[in-house]
């Protein structure tokens, strides 16, 4: 950790997803740009299966501008949206888990302690079927990276479509079945969560939500939290985010989650629409400093 970074230990861990374009240390700029201490990335193109490898140029340009930049929460990479770790057809999943290793081949590369990734769609096969998919698609990619830091994060969804995710239980009865869970971390998205019918925009809602989340999951397994306001109403299943409370999650459910002394430590990223001159990131990370602070 560096001067500047050890003096910013006392803000709050908040940052947005930032783009790499022209290559993922260009990251960092943009964060400090809005003013984050937290930051979520793609390590490729993330509508695309294949990427150039990393070069040991890329590596060192990426470590050189995190040990320069404003960022003192771990990175998150967010992996590539055409993965599913339980697709029904064969050469679609034996092509998500090759990608997938390889995401996590990039994360190890660039130190980068964590991979956020979505369960996966079981498109029919039913939740019991796509579930145990999904663990022999993590117990397969484990044991391709034997040894490896990196921890594979799985996000909660809003339970869109055939997506798994929408119940801690899901979540749990994964980590449960794989066969190294101490590779395992999880992600809570608050738009997410609220669309699946986890009401964390009033005091009675957030609280049962966290004490579920600590009962079945544990609190010690959480990584990072996307914090995004939602478009469509609790338990709507339609994944929409919207800027800080302006949706139907509210100020008061943000709120909460800022002045959560038990999430203070984790990393806290927005995933909310943005322009090229990150206006909307400044406002939103605005907004939850402001909650942070009480006010
Ligand atoms: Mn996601
Ligand atoms: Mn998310
Ligand atoms: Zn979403």
């Amino acid at each position: 950790m560096n001067e500047s970074q050890m003096a910013d230990s006392t803000k709050p861990l908040i940052g947005a997803h930032q783009s790499i374009a022209g290559g993922i240390h260009k990251a960092f700029e943009r964060a400090k740009q809005v003013g984050c201490t937290a930051l979520q990335v793609f390590t490729k193109n993330s509508n695309q299966w294949n990427a150039k490898p990393l070069t040991d140029e890329d590596i060192a340009s990426y470590k050189m501008a995190a040990s320069k930049s404003t960022i003192i929460a771990p990175v998150v990479a967010h992996d590539s949206y055409l993965i599913n770790l339980c697709a029904k057809d064969t050469a679609l999943l034996q092509r998500s888990r090759r990608a997938f290793v390889d995401e996590l081949k990039r994360c190890e590369a660039l130190g980068i302690p964590y991979l956020n990734f979505h369960p996966g769609a079981h498109t029919g096969q039913g939740e019991e079927e796509g579930i145990t998919r999904i663990i022999e698609s993590l117990n397969w990619a484990h044991e391709e990276t034997k040894g490896f830091k990196v921890k594979s994060v799985l996000e909660t969804t809003a339970g869109q479509g055939s997506a798994i995710g929408y119940r801690f239980e899901h979540l749990q009865q994964i980590i449960d079945g794989v066969d190294e869970p101490e590779r395992m971390a999880v992600c809570i998205d608050t738009c997410h969560i609220f669309a699946a019918g986890y009401d964390i925009s009033t005091e009675k809602g957030y609280d049962e939500t966290m004490k579920e989340f600590d009962a079945i999951i544990g609190l010690e397994r959480l990584a990072a939290i996307h914090t995004n306001d939602s478009k469509k109403p609790l338990g709507s299943r339609v994944d929409r985010h919207e800027h800080i409370g302006k949706g139907a999650i509210g100020e008061l459910g943000f709120r909460m989650l800022m002045q959560d002394e038990r999430l203070a430590n984790i990393p806290k990223i927005l995933e909310t629409p943005k322009g090229e001159d990150l206006k909307e990131d400044k406002m939103n990370l605005s907004v939850l400093r402001k909650l942070a602070e009480g006010e």
